[in-house]
């Protein structure tokens, strides 16, 4: 018997796989999809077992393999096709794709060594006859905790007395074993049953039509209509057909708050998130694999969950640019969860209050079926308003209107919570001096440093870069200024403006403990604070009924991202953000503070009106050629050499516009970021109709730089930003 076997070698873009002899004894146990370590060359390697088979070649000389890493395949059929299909889409090596499957305990040639972990139980010795056995009181009490239950851990017992529970171990009327026990423990929640309403449940009947078939649901429903609801009764009814359910969120949405709501309705779930230590996903992972849960929670990775029977993949808030993995393998979740559910014949359920520009267009196409609902579920619509700043008298250095002062004050007064947000962390943009324009910029990237005020230091958001920030200018000794706003200078300046106003920060910064996160949106439900002012951390999914006023202090920084996509981003940034306010019972008011109260992304804000905005966006989309009506692939030219990164991207681009004559080329042209940790960036930006026309220029370009030592190429499909 012989096994063909994919091993992890330096020139990752080699797909060969090598073929190794089976030893006998190994024959009835090895298994397609398994790990095994190989000899190569002068060293072991780990590899996966593509294939099988028992003719041998007796002319050639083959080498054994040395072991199986596993017991049972980490990879299923299903996985092991579908790493071809994103190797495909994403031209990522084949071992990158399937490393991108598995926890780390499971990737080949893993270097970690996370173990199972065990615990001992006990159970009563059912060929016992109790009744002629004479026993102490103490043991007598340990013996009637088995009245309604099997198997008890022993911890529980000694608790009451070490020496009697030996003494019955010892006499044999209790049995010790060992178990596996998971370490990941989701906190069990009372169930609450609920009914859907006339328009979710029409959603729903919908998709159970075809909850046999494949098809491709678009939900557009506003924040707040209840479209979690509707997940959770589609996913009863898959379990119900004793099948499994698949559930992505985006990362930051992945909160205590979320889980909650499914563990109040069902009982097996696995949950899989980057807070999860190595040990604990690798469990998660087991428990999926061994068929113990009905849904898998998670983040991006979660659609890899090792599951034979999807009856359903929802991918929540679908707009989000989470879902894009930004470092190799550079796969979209949403193609994958698209190319599982063809395998399981299954319903893909996309949905979003702000669909991307891509999915709604295919809605409207008829591509996917759209579904929607229009109303929130309590019925109340936050009143939203649009604040001019270039018209309103100002307070601190162009923060605050006084408008949002005041409603601060009056929503504070009435014991009821407010969220602000912007979208940048620390505490001023950039520091400059004003007599000579000095500005202190990252040496590494290029780019302005960020001040942060509570560590005095200035900080690089690409590298990390940080040194202390100095009071005079470098260049003519001048005093240094601090110009633009983060959420550390608004904190501090809105302090100043109600000083009785208990405020608490949630950005990166503040959240880099392990529950960080959990305990800033604890503290502010138990209303320990007034106002929580964050980031975009706090724009998604977050449900406190006590939120009446939501303000943007600036809603432009999104908007002048130099980015095609930042008035799309804005718009969803926008809606969501009003999503947080009044979802109790009372009104809720959302104050949108910009100076741009004309542009469509924050007019249409104003109503939510999400297809007005889609109209005029989908427009400019057509007249500069992006995507829906262009597929885009970008190309990153990198080296430390600034001369041959210029003189390869060059290179690149003529050879591109000499061979694909039906796409667009635009560059080669410097990176937004142009210098990264010490490297030269360019750019080479295709636009394409077929993927099929440009993949294999885009092969031959890979194989001919897979190995430079001067230059690196970076090839990204569909793009998020640009
Ligand atoms: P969305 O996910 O569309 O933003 P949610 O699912 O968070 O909306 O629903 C908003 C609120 O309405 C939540 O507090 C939710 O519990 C409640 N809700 C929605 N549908 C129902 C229902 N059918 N029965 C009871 N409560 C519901
Ligand atoms: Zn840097």
């Amino acid at each position: 018997m012989v096994c063909e076997c994919l091993v992890e070698l330096l020139h990752v873009f080699l797909e060969k796989t090598f073929t190794y002899l089976v030893p006998k004894e190994l024959e009835d146990k090895i298994k397609v999809g398994m790990r095994v370590e190989v000899p190569f060359g002068k060293r072991n390697l780990e590899g996966f077992v593509m294939s099988i088979s028992n003719d041998r070649r007796d002319d050639i000389d083959l080498k054994n393999i040395i072991r199986l890493v596993d017991d049972y395949p980490v990879l299923n059929k299903e996985l092991l096709e579908l790493g071809k299909y994103m190797r495909g889409v994403t031209l990522a090596s084949l071992m990158s794709c399937y490393s991108a499957m598995l926890p780390k305990a499971l990737k080949a040639k893993s270097s970690v060594n996370i173990n199972k972990k065990f615990d001992k139980y006990v159970r009563l010795n059912k060929d016992v006859n109790l009744s002629l056995i004479k026993l102490n009181a103490t043991q007598s009490i340990i013996i009637s905790k088995f009245q309604d239950i099997d198997v008890i851990r022993k911890k529980d017992l000694t608790s009451i007395s070490v020496s009697s529970v030996n003494t019955l171990i010892n006499k044999g009327i209790l049995l010790e074993e060992e178990r596996e026990v998971f370490r990941y423990k989701l906190e069990k929640s009372e169930k609450k049953n609920f009914n859907l309403n006339k328009s979710q449940e029409e959603v729903f009947l919908k998709v159970k039509e075809s909850i046999n078939s494949f098809n491709v649901f678009l939900l557009h429903g506003v924040t707040g209509s209840g479209k979690t609801n509707v997940y959770m009764k589609l996913i009863e009814e898959v379990i119900k057909n004793g099948k499994v359910a698949i559930f992505l969120v985006p990362e930051i949405s992945l909160t205590p708050q979320i889980i909650n709501r499914f563990t109040s309705y069902f009982d097996r779930i696995a949950v899989l998130h980057s807070r999860l230590s190595d040990s604990e996903k690798y469990d998660e992972w087991r428990k999926i694999n061994e068929g113990k849960v009905d849904i898998v929670i998670g983040a991006r990775s979660a659609v890899f969950a090792p599951l034979n029977n999807v009856g359903i993949i929802i991918v929540d808030e679908e707009h989000s640019q989470s879902y894009k993995q930004e470092n190799t393998p550079r796969y979209n979740a949403k193609d994958i969860a698209k190319q599982r559910c063809i395998y399981h014949n299954c319903p893909l359920v996309l949905g979003s209050a702000t669909p991307t520009m891509e999915s709604y267009s295919l809605a409207l196409k008829g591509t996917y079926t759209l579904l929607e609902l229009n109303n929130r579920y309590n019925g109340k619509d936050p009143v939203i308003q649009i604040i001019d700043m270039n018209k309103e008298f100002r307070k601190t250095n162009d923060y605050f209107s006084t408008t949002l002062i005041e409603e601060i004050k009056s929503t504070i007064s009435k014991g009821e919570q407010v969220i602000l947000f912007l979208n940048k962390r620390g505490y001023s943009s950039v520091v400059t001096c004003k007599n000579c324009g000095y500005v202190e910029k990252c040496p590494n990237c290029d780019i302005s440093l960020t001040y942060h005020k509570s560590s005095n230091m200035l900080r690089c958001h690409y590298c990390g870069y940080a040194v202390r920030k100095e009071k005079y200018c470098k260049s003519c000794d001048e005093e240094l200024k601090e110009y633009g706003l983060g959420t550390e200078k608004v904190e501090e300046a809105l302090s100043e403006l109600i000083p009785e106003a208990k405020i608490i920060r949630m950005d990166v910064d503040t959240t880099t403990g392990k529950n960080a996160h959990e305990k800033i949106i604890k503290s502010f439900h138990n209303k320990e604070y007034n106002i929580l002012l964050g980031t975009q951390m706090i724009a998604k999914g977050l449900d406190f009924n006590d939120v009446t006023l939501v303000g943007v202090i600036n809603a432009d920084i999104s908007l002048n991202f130099p980015d095609f996509r930042s008035s799309e981003v804005t718009f969803d940034l926008l809606n969501q953000v009003s999503g947080r306010s009044g979802r109790g019972s009372k009104e809720g008011k959302v104050l949108i503070q910009t100076f741009n109260p004309e542009h469509y992304a924050i007019k249409y804000s104003k109503d939510n009106d999400y297809k007005s905005f889609y109209n005029e966006e989908i427009k400019i989309r057509k007249k500069l050629g992006y995507p829906p009506f262009y597929y885009l692939c970008e190309l990153k030219i990198i080296s430390k050499d600034y001369d041959k990164a210029s003189l390869f991207s060059t290179k690149i681009g003529n050879y591109l516009k000499s061979n694909l004559l039906n796409e667009i080329i635009l560059g080669p042209s410097i990176s937004n970021i142009f210098k990264m940790n010490n490297e030269y960036r360019f750019q080479i930006i295709i636009k394409y109709k077929n993927i099929n026309d440009i993949r294999g220029y885009m092969l031959k370009l890979q194989e001919r730089f897979y190995n430079d030592k001067n230059i690196r190429l970076e090839i990204d499909f569909n793009p998020i930003r640009l």
